[in-house]
């Protein structure tokens, strides 16, 4: 699970102690904190989205969001909870939006962020396999195995996509995988193979060519993160050196408290 580093948690706990909720989820969704973890977990997901899956060719944080498992609107004070902070590409989080994640028998509001799979009505991204409640067919036909994974195709509105942006029944997409992998691919595979089976490989096929060209965005990810981490360092130093830490700081400290009051 992505964390914040020590230094920004320290940082979190000095800027939220004079504010309000809200004016802390503010200030945090606008902070170099909330860069750095989106970055970190564009990371940690393969830039794949949390919900769909999907791989997007991009470590722009422009074209990702942070996702929030239980909505903002609903429960604000998990506005900046690790564990409820995940990737999700702009069509889920879109279409997901302010829809309740949370089971109707949980009381509410919940006090801690819950901490069980059956505490969601979706797969949580975090707490469960998403390969467990979902299978795909190239990322455009989605198909349950669980009343979660039932959930999440509903919630995110993963079947509606293909449907919309390309007037495609999920049955014309399943036919169409099948005949293109039939095609490439017919004279590597025996005769007997079944058209699930050839949906499955078509997927990894894809899903195998996509990891291949992340593999490079991911290392310059991983040089970003560095420089992030070395400007959280930076915010968070200045006060630490200079306070009392015996005889000769002491006096650069009262050096610094008379020029202040010059
Ligand atoms: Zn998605």
């Amino acid at each position: 699970m992505t964390q914040f580093l020590e230094v920004e948690i320290h940082e979190i706990s000095t800027i939220s102690a004079p504010l309000t909720m809200e004016q802390f989820n503010e200030w945090f969704d606008k902070s170099p904190i909330k860069a750095r973890f989106k970055k970190a977990c564009m990371l940690a997901q393969g830039l794949r989205c949390c919900y769909c899956t999907r791989y997007l060719d991009s470590d722009s944080s422009k074209k990702w969001d942070l996702e929030h498992v239980l909505a903002e609107k609903l429960y604000p004070q998990f506005f900046a909870t690790i564990g409820n902070l995940v990737l999700a590409c702009e069509d889920c989080n879109l279409v997901k939006s302010q829809k309740d994640a949370l089971v109707d028998t949980h009381e509410r509001p919940p006090t801690t962020l819950p901490p069980h799979p059956d505490d969601y009505v979706i797969p949580h991204p975090i707490l469960t396999e998403w390969d467990d409640h979902l299978s795909h067919t190239n990322f455009m036909l989605y198909q349950p195995k669980s009343l979660q994974g039932a959930a999440l195709i509903q919630m995110c509105g993963l079947n509606q996509r293909v449907l919309k942006q390309a007037g495609l029944s999920p049955e014309s997409v399943a036919t169409t995988a099948a005949e293109n992998f039939f095609r490439i691919m017919q004279t590597y595979i025996p005769d007997d193979i079944r058209q699930e089976t050839a949906l499955d490989l078509s997927a990894q096929l894809i899903e195998a060519g996509e990891n291949q060209r992340r593999n490079i965005l991911l290392e310059k990810l991983r040089r970003t993160l560095v420089t992030m981490e070395r400007a959280a360092l930076r915010r968070n130093a200045w006060p630490v050196p200079k306070i009392s830490r015996g005889k000769k700081s002491r006096h650069r400290e009262i050096e610094v408290a008379s020029e202040a009051a010059q």
